[in-house]
C-alpha cells in the first residue's frame, strides 16, 4: 500500500536557532498522533540539515534536503553533493521545486542528471513539476505535467521507482494562497498515475505516492487529503509554523 506522506519545505527560512526551536516543537508533538502509514518529512535550509538530522534521528520525521548538484564533486563552488548529504544521514532529496526551475535554470534535462546522480547514491528524491497560469488557462496543463515528468523520469526503470514521490505543484498555486481545488487535484494526480501505469507496470503507479502542493493549510487540507489520488502535500509557508504542520499531519 502506498505511503501517505506530509512534507514541509522550509525554503530558505529559519536561522540555525530557530530552526533547532521548529524541530524541538515538531518531534514533541509528533509522539502524539498514531502515524499509521504515514511519512512525516521536513527540508530544512543546508545550514540546518545536519543538526535536523541528529536531533529526529530515533523520532517518526525524516530529513530531506531542498536540493544538490548533480556532479559528484569538484569545482562548483557554493553547491552540495548528493555524498555530502548522505555522510550526514539525509537520505531525501527535493528536486525540481518550481522555484529552482524559474529562479534558477533548472530544467527538465537537468533535473534528468540530478535524477540519475541521486538515485545512484541512495537518495530517495521528492520530484516536483506543475504547470504555470498561462498553461492552466490555455489547457496545455496536462501536456506541461506530461514532459516534466516523461523529460525527467521516464528514463528511469521500474526499480528505481521505489525511490520516487512525484509531488504535483501548480506554480499558480505556490505561495499565493490559491489552491487548486481537490477536484482540480484529483483530476490532475489520477492523469499523473495513468501515465506512469502506461509507462511501467500498473504496481509502480499503484504504489508511487503523489503529493499535492500549494498554499495547503489546515483549513483546506482536509478535502484535498481525502481525494483518492492525493496521497499527501508538499507544504512550504505553513510547514514554518508547528501547530499548523501538525494539523497538516492530523488531516491526512
Ligand atoms: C512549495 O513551495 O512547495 C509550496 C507548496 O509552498 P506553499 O505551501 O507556501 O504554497
Amino acid at each position: 500500500m502506498r505511503k501517505k506522506i506530509v512534507a514541509g519545505n522550509w525554503k530558505m527560512n529559519k536561522t540555525f536557532k530557530e530552526s533547532k526551536v521548529l524541530v524541538k516543537e515538531l518531534t514533541k508533538s509528533i509522539k502524539a498522533i498514531p502515524l499509521d502509514n504515514t511519512r512525516v518529512i521536513i527540508a530544512p535550509p543546508f545550514t540546518n540539515l545536519q543538526k535536523a538530522s541528529k536531533k529526529t534521528k530515533d523520532t517518526a520525521i525524516e530529513v530531506s534536503a531542498q536540493n544538490m548538484h548533480q556532479a559528484e564533486n569538484g569545482a562548483f563552488t557554493g553547491e552540495i553533493s548528493a555524498e555530502m548529504l548522505k555522510s550526514i544521514y539525509v537520505d531525501i532529496v527535493i528536486l525540481g521545486h518550481s522555484e529552482r526551475r524559474a529562479y534558477f535554470g533548472e530544467t527538465d534535462e537537468l533535473l534528468a542528471k540530478k535524477v540519475n546522480t541521486a538515485l545512484k547514491h541512495g537518495l530517495e528524491i521528492i520530484f516536483c513539476f506543475g504547470e504555470v497560469l498561462e498553461d492552466r488557462k490555455s489547457g496545455n496543463h496536462f501536456k506541461v505535467v506530461e514532459e516534466q515528468i516523461k523529460n525527467a523520469l521516464f528514463h528511469l526503470d521500474s526499480e528505481s521507482w521505489n525511490k520516487i514521490i512525484l509531488a504535483y505543484e501548480p506554480v499558480w498555486a505556490i505561495g499565493t494562497g490559491e489552491t487548486a481545488s481537490p477536484e482540480q487535484a484529483q483530476e490532475m494526480h489520477a492523469f499523473i498515475r495513468e501515465l506512469v501505469a502506461e509507462r511501467y507496470l500498473s504496481d509502480v503507479a499503484e504504489e508511487v505516492s503523489i503529493l499535492y502542493g500549494g498554499s495547503v493549510k489546515p483549513a483546506n487540507a482536509k478535502d484535498i487529503f481525502s481525494k483518492e489520488d492525493v496521497d499527501g502535500g508538499l507544504i512550504g509557508g505553513a510547514a514554518l509554523n508547528a501547530d499548523d504542520f501538525i494539523a497538516l499531519v492530523e488531516a491526512i
